[in-house]
C-alpha cells in the first residue's frame, strides 16, 4: 500500500524519476539527494511502512540482503575504506523521511562524516538482566 502524501512512496512507485541502483517487485534503491559521502545509496519499499516496526520481518531481511549488494557494488566502484549500512526509526534515531529506508554509505579513513556516540557503560549485572527482558520479548 502507498501512503498519498509521501515522497518515497512516489520515488519508489516511479511516480518521481530518480537515479535508480537497484529495482525489483519490492524495493527501489536510488542515490541520496544530500548525500553523507558520494555513493550515499537509500533503500525504499515499494509499499509504505513508516519504520522497521511496521515493515514485515522477511522485506526487512531483504532490504538487508540489497544492502549487501549495494556495499560491495560501492566497495568495488568507490575503493572505499569503509560501509556504513544504517536504518533510523524515529525523530529521536534521526529519521527524518517517515518511510523506512537502509542507508548505505562509503565511508574513509579521514572523512567527516559522523555515526559515533560516547561510549556508555553498565552497572554489575546489569547487561545480563535488560539481555533476559529483552528474550522475553522476542
Ligand atoms: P533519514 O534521516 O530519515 O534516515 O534519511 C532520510 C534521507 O533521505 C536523507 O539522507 C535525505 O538526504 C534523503 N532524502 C530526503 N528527501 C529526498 C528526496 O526527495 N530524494 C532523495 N533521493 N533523497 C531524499
Ligand atoms: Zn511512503
Amino acid at each position: 500500500m502507498k501512503k498519498e502524501d509521501c515522497i518515497f512512496c512516489k520515488i519508489a512507485g516511479g511516480d518521481i524519476p530518480s537515479s535508480t541502483v537497484y529495482e525489483d517487485a519490492d524495493f527501489r534503491a536510488i542515490m541520496d539527494i544530500s548525500p553523507a559521502n558520494k555513493g550515499h545509496v537509500i533503500i525504499l519499499p515499494k509499499d509504505h511502512f513508516a519504520n522497521v516496526f511496521e515493515i514485515p520481518e522477511d522485506l526487512a531481511g531483504k532490504a538487508f540482503q540489497i544492502a549487501k549488494k549495494i556495499a560491495k557494488a560501492e566497495k568495488e566502484l568507490f575503493n572505499c575504506d569503509g560501509v556504513n549500512i544504517l536504518q533510523n526509526n524515529g525523530e529521536a534515531a534521526g529519521q527524518t523521511v517517515f518511510h523506512f529506508h537502509v542507508h548505505v554509505i562509503p565511508r574513509y579513513t579521514k572523512d567527516t562524516v559522523n555515526v559515533t556516540w560516547k561510549q556508555g557503560a553498565y552497572g554489575e549485572g546489569e547487561a545480563a538482566k535488560i539481555a533476559e527482558e529483552l528474550k522475553a520479548r522476542l
